[in-house]
This record gives structure tokens, C-alpha cells and sequence, in this order.
């Protein structure tokens, strides 16, 4: 039995309704054209072939039988892919811009410090203790912002300044501090452990960092940390910057690729690596957005990619396929009563109706809600083979109409587009 709020990884793999759930924490999100074949061979030798890009920027492969485990984690630990122990692994959750490095924009290449703190979370044992979703963030200040992406800690790299530094905030506070970039192992450790220290102080002993803020105040954990606030952030959090397609960035240039539901089979990402290498700078890069992207492929390198690509490749930000997010659903999730992304992929176009951009319609195997934690136009929550429909909510909330089949769903969002004065 796994316990509530528990995350998998590599080294505890999740069990669900395909298989055992591997997922990969991939410093950066940058994968060499080489690891990634290395991991689409073990999706597909160990593997049901299946992978997700995750809401976190991971990778996840999906179907692993149980006596396959082992080979499997040889083979990546072989690469370099995984960490040497679970623990370790657990408490590595830290997020970067996907461009870190690359991107002309960004204030300062913040890759160094990206290292910096993976190794400063992995070998402290005292930050163990955090809980399994607790999470990092370190912005390069680019225009790939990560602000619509949450984190209990966040680093912003500053822009303008001649000496590198970040503002580091806390999730649920306005409140910052700036700090000169070659402490950001030593402030991230300082206000994660004040964390700790404050929610044991708690009776209700808060898992997130928003949470803890709300109970105690952000004050009492800047104090706790012995550092103090000296700026206020100013609402920043807004929708996810457009990375699809073809983008010059001054001398850098990218092609991104969207995959329905952020789902790849092993010989797409074995393809994106080949394209990588061919026309790009033989690099990956994994976003929270369910996309990849080839840095260092030109316009004219572009096109020939979308020539040679298959049609789940999206690199329109106008795709309907866009407009819909879903989890895995039945077979995969043995709470799940519908086939979730097959009932999404059919309502795409009603839901596009809706509005002509981001996501619009949001469907859930149960009231969990694993896709989306954030409230969606509309939400279609499956119980026992049929929908309830919630309106501008999460998956949890009250529904306003029950039982719906999947023809009776497109019925609600053909009236909800003709209310909007939308045409589906
Ligand atoms: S939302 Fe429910 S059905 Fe869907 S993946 Fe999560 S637990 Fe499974």
C-alpha cells in the first residue's frame, strides 16, 4: 500500500493498472540524443513502450512488469539516469527553465546552480524529511518563464544585475529575498529545513509550502531560516509561454513539439533523438508543458522535421488536441471506470469552441484529478462508466449535472460554445 501523497520514481516504482510506473528525474530536463535511445529501449524492452512527459517536466515509462525491473534500472543507472539511492532520488525535485543555458534572454546561465542544488538536496541527509511532492524551482528570468508553474521554494535568476543573483520566494507569500547566486544551495536548505521545523509546530502538519505559509504566517519561516525579506514580488503567475513551433531567440533558435497528453511511444522519442542529432545540437529538452525541444534547429531545419514527423506531433499552438488534458484513464488506472484520453480526444473540437487557446476541458478518471490540479472551464469527472460535469472547477468540486454519456458531454459543451457565442 503506498501512503497518501506518496511520488514515485525510479527507485520506487508506482504500481498502476499497465504495470509499474518508472519515473525519471532528469537534471534540467536536458537529455543527450543518446540517453534518450537508451531510454526508449528500456521503455520498449522492459517496458509497454508507453512514456509521459509529466506536469513536472519527468518522464515517465509506463508498463513495466515487475521481473523487468532490475534490467531496467541497470540499464538507466548505467547512464547515469538514476540515483544511487531512493531517498536521495525522493527529495531531488527541483525544476529548471528548459532553455537553462541557452536561452540569450535569461538573465545568467543558471546550470551550475541547477547541480548545485540536486547534490546539496541529495546528500543532506537532514532534508529527507521533506515531504515527496515538495518541490524547487530555479527561473533563469527568460521568456520561458516557469511563473505559471508551482513551487514551495522558487529562484528567479535577477535581470540587469552585474553579479549573478536570485530572488527566492516562498509559495503562498509576496514577500523575497535576494541573494548572490552562490548561495542558492545554502538558502534552499535553510528555508526547506525552517519548514520542517515550523510544521511540526503545527497540529494539522502542512505538506506544502502554501499551506504552511497560511497556518503560520511566511514571517515565522524567514525567521527560521535566519534570513530576512527585503522585496515584494509583484502577480506574475499568468498562461504557460507558447514553445511550439519554431522560435529565434537572438543567436539560439528551438523547434518545439507538443505529444497528445504528453504521451510518447518509445519510437517517438527514439525519432526525436535522430532528429536531435541530425538537424539540432543532439539535445533534449523536457518541459512542464508536455513538450520537447530541439535547441539549435533553424526554420528550414524545422520544416523538414514536420515533414518527417508523425501526425501526434503538435507544433500548432491552435491544435484542439491542446485545448484538452486528460490522465491516463481505464486501462491504465485502476481507479478509473472510462478510457479518459480517447472521450477527451473526441470532444477536442467542442472544446476548442470554447475558446481559441489553452485548455479548455479537463478529463479525469476520478476525483483525483492527476492532470490537472488547476481549475479548467470544464471538468468531466468519471463515476462507475459515466461523467458528472463540474463548471470553472477542479475535478473535486461539486458537479453541476450527473451521469452523462460521452454523447450527452458534447451536448453540454456544444450549449456551453453557443452560450459563449462560439461556434463549434
Ligand atoms: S485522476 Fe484518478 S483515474 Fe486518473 S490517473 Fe489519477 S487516480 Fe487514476
Amino acid at each position: 500500500m503506498q501512503p497518501k501523497g506518496w511520488c514515485p520514481g525510479a527507485l520506487r516504482p508506482m504500481l498502476s493498472g499497465d504495470g509499474y510506473l518508472v519515473r525519471l528525474r532528469i537534471t534540467g530536463g536536458v537529455v543527450r540524443a543518446s540517453a534518450a535511445r537508451a531510454i526508449a529501449h528500456g521503455a520498449q524492452t522492459h517496458g509497454n513502450g508507453l512514456m509521459d512527459l509529466s506536469a513536472r517536466a519527468n518522464l515517465q515509462l509506463r508498463g513495466v512488469q515487475e521481473h523487468s525491473l532490475p534490467a531496467l534500472v541497470g540499464a538507466l543507472q548505467s547512464r547515469g539516469l538514476i540515483d544511487d539511492d531512493a531517498q536521495a532520488e525522493a527529495v531531488r525535485n527541483v525544476m529548471a527553465s528548459p532553455l537553462a543555458g541557452l536561452a540569450p534572454d535569461a538573465a545568467f546561465d543558471i546550470s551550475p546552480h541547477i547541480r548545485a542544488l540536486e547534490q546539496r538536496l541529495a546528500s543532506d541527509v537532514a532534508l529527507r524529511a521533506l515531504p515527496s511532492k515538495f518541490g524547487f524551482i530555479i527561473d533563469d528570468g527568460g521568456g520561458l518563464s516557469l511563473s505559471c508553474v508551482g513551487a514551495d521554494i522558487r529562484f528567479v535568476a535577477l535581470q540587469g544585475d552585474a553579479s549573478p543573483r536570485f530572488i527566492v520566494s516562498l509559495a503562498g507569500s509576496d514577500d523575497a529575498a535576494v541573494i548572490e547566486a552562490a548561495r542558492l544551495p545554502d538558502i534552499a536548505a535553510r528555508l526547506a529545513l525552517a519548514f520542517l521545523n515550523e510544521s511540526r509546530k503545527c497540529d494539522s502538519s502542512p505538506r506544502r509550502m502554501a499551506a504552511l505559509v497560511a497556518a503560520r504566517g511566511a514571517a515565522s519561516l524567514w525567521r527560521a531560516a535566519e534570513l530576512a525579506p527585503t522585496t515584494r514580488l509583484s502577480p506574475s503567475a499568468g498562461a504557460p509561454p507558447q514553445c511550439l513551433g519554431h522560435h529565434t531567440l537572438g543567436a539560439s533558435e528551438f523547434l518545439g513539439l507538443g505529444f497528445v497528453f504528453g504521451r510518447l511511444r518509445a519510437r517517438d522519442l527514439a525519432w526525436l533523438a535522430d532528429m536531435a542529432e541530425t538537424y539540432g545540437s543532439g539535445e533534449l529538452r523536457l518541459t512542464p508543458w508536455r513538450a520537447v525541444l530541439l535547441p539549435g534547429v533553424d526554420a528550414g531545419a524545422a520544416q523538414d522535421i514536420l515533414a518527417l514527423g508523425s501526425a501526434d506531433v503538435i507544433s500548432d499552438p491552435a491544435d484542439a488536441r491542446l485545448a484538452v488534458v486528460a490522465c491516463p484513464g481505464a486501462p491504465a488506472c485502476a481507479s478509473a471506470t472510462t478510457p479518459t484520453q480517447e472521450h477527451a480526444l473526441a470532444l477536442a473540437p467542442l472544446a476548442r469552441a470554447l475558446a481559441p487557446s489553452g485548455v479548455e476541458l479537463h478529463v479525469s478518471g476520478c476525483a483525483k484529478g492527476c492532470a490537472r490540479p488547476s481549475p479548467t472551464a470544464v471538468t468531466l469527472v468519471a463515476r462507475a462508466g459515466l461523467y458528472d460535469l463540474v463548471a470553472a472547477g477542479r475535478a473535486s468540486d461539486a458537479p453541476l449535472l450527473q451521469g452523462l454519456d460521452l454523447h450527452a458531454c458534447g451536448d453540454a459543451l456544444r450549449a456551453m460554445a453557443t452560450t459563449n457565442g462560439a461556434r463549434p
